[in-house]
C-alpha cells in the first residue's frame, strides 16, 4: 500500500461516468415488476448484443438489456432485466411473421436503413443515443417443467418431476377440442396475495415450488 500521491494514477477519465443517482441496487433479493403498463427508458450505453439461431437454424440478432444494459423504469426509478430477440412469431389474423424486435424498434420509432440484422441493430443504437422510450405491459409467467427435478419443502427433490402446468398473470381457458360446455385451462392464474399484488414464488397444484418471470408484452 502506499500513500496516494506515490501511486501514479493515470490522469485520463474512466471509461464509463456513473451517476450516483444511478447506481444499482446492491445484494439483496429484488422482487420483480409488479404485472402492469409502464414506460421503459433505453440505457445511456448499449453493448448487449448476442447472436443467436433461430428455428431453422439461420442465424438471428439478440439485444440484452442485462445488470449494466438494463432498461430503466423512469416512474419508479428501478432498473428491468431484459432480452429480445429478431426471431418471428406469427401475428394477427393473417399470421404474419413478426418479431418482438421490430415491434421494439417501431414503438422507439426509429427505422432501419436495411434488412440485414446489422441494420436493425444500428436502429436500436440510434433510439440509445436518442434515450428513446417505449411502453410495454409486464406480465409473469413460469412453467412446473416435466423435465426437470422440482423444487419442495425448500431442496431440490431428486428424480421428482414437475407437472406440466403452465401459469401466467394473464391466464386463459379454451373451450376448443374438449366440446361446448367443457372449459380447458390452458394456462393457470398466479395466486395473487391478499393486497393483490403477486408473489414471486408460489405452490404448484402438484406441490413444487415454482418463481415466476418477468416478460414485456405488447410493446408499443
Ligand atoms: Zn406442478
Amino acid at each position: 500500500m502506499a500513500d496516494l500521491n506515490e501511486l501514479n494514477l493515470p490522469n485520463e477519465e474512466l471509461a464509463r461516468v456513473i451517476d450516483p443517482d444511478e447506481l444499482p441496487a446492491q445484494g439483496r433479493f429484488k422482487e420483480p415488476l409488479q404485472p402492469g403498463d409502464y414506460t421503459f427508458k433505453l440505457p445511456q450505453v448499449f453493448r448487449g448484443f448476442e447472436s443467436i439461431v433461430g428455428f431453422q437454424n439461420e442465424p438471428q440478432l439478440e439485444a440484452r438489456f442485462i445488470d449494466e444494459f438494463a432498461l430503466v423504469v423512469p416512474a419508479l426509478n428501478e432498473h428491468f432485466n431484459w432480452k429480445v430477440n429478431t426471431i418471428p412469431r406469427l401475428r394477427g389474423k393473417d399470421k404474419i411473421p413478426v418479431s418482438d424486435f421490430a415491434y421494439l424498434l417501431k414503438a422507439l420509432e426509429v427505422r432501419a436503413a436495411g434488412n440485414t440484422l446489422k441494420d436493425l441493430a444500428q436502429a436500436l443504437l440510434v433510439a440509445v443515443e436518442q434515450q428513446s422510450t417505449f411502453k410495454g405491459t409486464v406480465k409473469w409467467g413460469t412453467k412446473c417443467s416435466e423435465s426437470k427435478d422440482v423444487y419442495k419443502d425448500g431442496a431440490v427433490q431428486a428424480g421428482v418431476k414437475g407437472c406440466g402446468r403452465k401459469y401466467s398473470t394473464d391466464p386463459y381457458t379454451t373451450k376448443k377440442s374438449y366440446g361446448p360446455n367443457q372449459e380447458f385451462t390452458r394456462v393457470f392464474p398466479i395466486p395473487q396475495r391478499q393486497d393483490g399484488t403477486y408473489s414471486p414464488t408460489f405452490e404448484c397444484a402438484c406441490g413444487a415450488t415454482l418463481r415466476s418471470w418477468p416478460e414485456i408484452d405488447r410493446i408499443r
